[in-house]
Parts: structure tokens; C-alpha cells; sequence
């Protein structure tokens, strides 16, 4: 079979390993600039910033025997369990040199193009086709869409694919986020890592999950703060974060700072079932953490899923 995944996400890289371990011929296609997605490490000067995800758990035994792997490898490392002053004695996972990492990881050895952004898929005689936004058409067997939902709706208009109401109505909270790099140790308490402080999901310091070198502090505005400031001006925007995160600062100053939005952050609701499969026959499949929970876990058990769906229907 040829399969032409889209997004180069946990959900695709995942998606696609699968499907090529089979002994398929598998092409990932992601409009950014290298795989990964949500899973998003930037550098800033000496400091080293997770801006998308910043842990994972793990609560099913498929997760577990890969985190094993990985942890064995070197690329998985815990970083603590859970956060407050009393931890609920969960582990919660880091990648080592950031988040990003794991994508590439999973993405070495596959068929992954980057800065090719997926314009519209279409049906043909007896498959699909992928059409880029450089105009070049690319045939398959079998398609497995992976960006967010409203974003995978927009491909597939082309294609006629009908879409329950749900799906179609599929939204997602958004994410301002302000990397910020400072002159001195941050006074985020231990482990480096505050869940649900005032106006923030989550405030992480870079340096003591051990993925900096130099203190660097990612802080995500909560869903509330980050809509109602989406369209403000930016400079006003990263202003106001600069002084929301005074109280984590201590004597440290910002030396540096960026601010980073996330349009399609988290998925409001979740689909019950792992993927979405189209109906009459049509060799599309959607996944994704709208579909098996907003998270990295859920984004990997989404991409294992679309990977049976396309494996079974093609026995
Ligand atoms: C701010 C933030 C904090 C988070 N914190 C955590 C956390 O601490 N723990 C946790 O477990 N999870 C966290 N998450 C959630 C986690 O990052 C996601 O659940 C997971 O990474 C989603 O993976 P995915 O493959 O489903 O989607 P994505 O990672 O979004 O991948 C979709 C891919 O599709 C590509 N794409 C979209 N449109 C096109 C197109 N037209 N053509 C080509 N490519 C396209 C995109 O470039 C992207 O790479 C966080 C997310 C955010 C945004």
C-alpha cells in the first residue's frame, strides 16, 4: 500500500511507523519547518525552551512498554511526581534536550517532508490523492490526517467526506505562551514546575526540568486569558505576560523574551473512539488528540489507532 500521512505530529510520526513496519510505503507530510508539532523545543540564545507540551504521563500499558524503551535509550528521563505541595506520585516524563526530541526520534527512518503544507485531498478512481501548496499531486491507497480537526476538515472538503456534526464542531482552546530567558535562578517552586497558578496553566523552569542550560521560564496563559487577548496588539500582549510572571522571577531579571501562540492548543472535547474512520469505503482516517485525549499519550494512542484502521481495512 502507499499511505500519505499528514501532520508530522505524535499522532502522524506514530501513525506512520506503524503502517511502515508493515511493509508499507509511507510519506509524512508537515507544513512546519521540522516534525513534531505540539511537541515544540525552541533555542533562545544559551537557553533551551519547551513552548508546546511540557511532560507526560502515562496510563496505558502501550505507552509504558515505549516509555521503557525510550528511558533505556537515554531519551526519556522522569522529572518528577506531580507538582504542589503534596504530589500525587504520578510520574511525569521529560525528553532529554526538550520536548521536540521525541518527534525526531520517531521520525528517523520514515519518509517525512517538511514545509509542505497539505493544500486538499481529493478522491480519485480508486484512492486519493494529496495535493501540496507547491501544486504537485501525490496518489495513495490510504490517507491518515492528522492536524488539528478544523484544519483536517478544510483538507477534506474536496473530497466530499462526510463528517459527523461533532467533528465538524470541533473546537479547541488557545494558548499564549511567553518563553522567558533570565539573568539568575527562577523562585518557580520544586520541581521547577506550578499547575494552575493565577492566569497560568502551567509555569515551567526550563533549567530544573533539566533541559537548559542557562534559567529560561515557559509560562501558558489559561484558555480565559488567552482568548480574550488573541487579537490585542502584540507588543501589548507580550508586555502584560513579562508582567504576569513577576512573581516567579525572584531577584532575576528577563533577558531575553519571546512569545509564542498556539491557536489549536487543546481540544474541547473528545471523540469516543480512538480515530475516525470515513464511511462508504473511503480510505480516510483521521487522529489525533482530539481523539484519544489531550495529551502526548493521547496523541500517540490516536496515531497507533488510525494505523489499524488503515492496516485492517487494507487486509
Ligand atoms: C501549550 C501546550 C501545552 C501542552 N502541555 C502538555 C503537557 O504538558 N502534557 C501533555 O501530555 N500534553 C500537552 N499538550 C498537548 C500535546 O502537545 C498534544 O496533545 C500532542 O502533541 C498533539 O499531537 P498531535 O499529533 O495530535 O497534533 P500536532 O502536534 O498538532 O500535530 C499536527 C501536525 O499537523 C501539521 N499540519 C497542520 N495542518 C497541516 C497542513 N495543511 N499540511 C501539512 N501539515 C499540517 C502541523 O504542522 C502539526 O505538526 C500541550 C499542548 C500545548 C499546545
Amino acid at each position: 500500500m502507499r499511505v500519505i500521512v499528514v501532520g508530522a505530529g505524535l499522532a502522524g510520526l506514530v501513525a506512520a511507523g506503524a503502517v511502515a513496519a508493515a511493509g508499507n510505503d509511507v510519506t509524512v507530510f508537515d507544513k512546519g519547518r521540522g516534525p513534531g508539532g505540539r511537541m515544540a523545543t525552541r533555542r533562545i540564545g544559551a537557553a533551551t525552551v519547551d513552548h508546546g507540551a511540557q511532560f507526560f504521563t502515562v496510563r496505558s500499558d502501550e505507552l509504558a512498554a515505549r516509555v521503557a524503551t525510550w528511558t533505556a535509550a537515554g531519551l526519556v528521563t522522569e522529572w518528577c511526581r506531580g507538582f504542589g505541595p503534596v504530589p500525587d506520585g504520578h510520574p511525569r516524563y521529560v525528553v532529554r534536550g526538550g520536548m521536540n526530541a521525541l518527534p525526531k526520534h520517531l521520525a528517523a527512518g520514515l519518509d517525512v517532508r517538511c514545509e509542505s503544507l497539505v493544500f486538499a485531498i481529493r478522491r480519485t478512481g480508486h484512492g486519493m490523492s494529496v495535493q501540496l501548496d507547491d501544486a504537485s499531486l501525490h496518489e495513495c491507497d490510504a490517507v491518515v490526517v492528522t492536524c488539528p480537526v478544523p484544519q483536517s476538515y478544510s483538507l477534506l472538503v474536496s473530497a466530499e467526506v462526510a463528517m459527523p456534526q461533532a467533528l465538524l464542531r470541533a473546537d479547541y482552546d488557545r494558548t499564549i505562551a511567553l518563553l522567558a530567558v533570565l539573568d539568575a535562578p527562577s523562585v518557580v517552586p520544586e520541581p521547577g514546575g506550578v499547575q494552575g497558578a493565577p492566569g497560568f496553566t502551567f509555569i515551567a523552569d526550563n533549567l530544573r526540568k533539566g533541559i537548559s542550560a542557562v534559567p529560561a521560564l515557559t509560562l501558558h496563559a489559561d484558555p480565559a486569558w488567552s482568548k480574550e487577548h488573541w487579537d490585542d496588539d502584540r507588543d501589548a500582549t507580550h508586555a502584560a505576560l513579562r508582567e504576569a510572571a513577576v512573581p516567579w522571577l525572584g531577584s532575576a531579571m528577563i533577558v531575553d523574551s519571546q512569545v509564542k501562540r498556539w491557536r489549536y492548543a487543546t481540544p474541547r472535547a473528545i471523540w469516543p473512539e480512538p480515530c475516525w474512520r470515513a464511511e462508504d469505503g473511503l480510505p480516510v482516517v483521521l487522529a489525533g488528540d482530539a481523539f484519544a485525549g489531550p495529551r502526548v499519550e493521547g496523541a500517540i494512542l490516536s496515531g497507533l489507532a488510525g494505523a489499524r484502521s488503515v492496516l485492517t481495512e487494507s487486509q
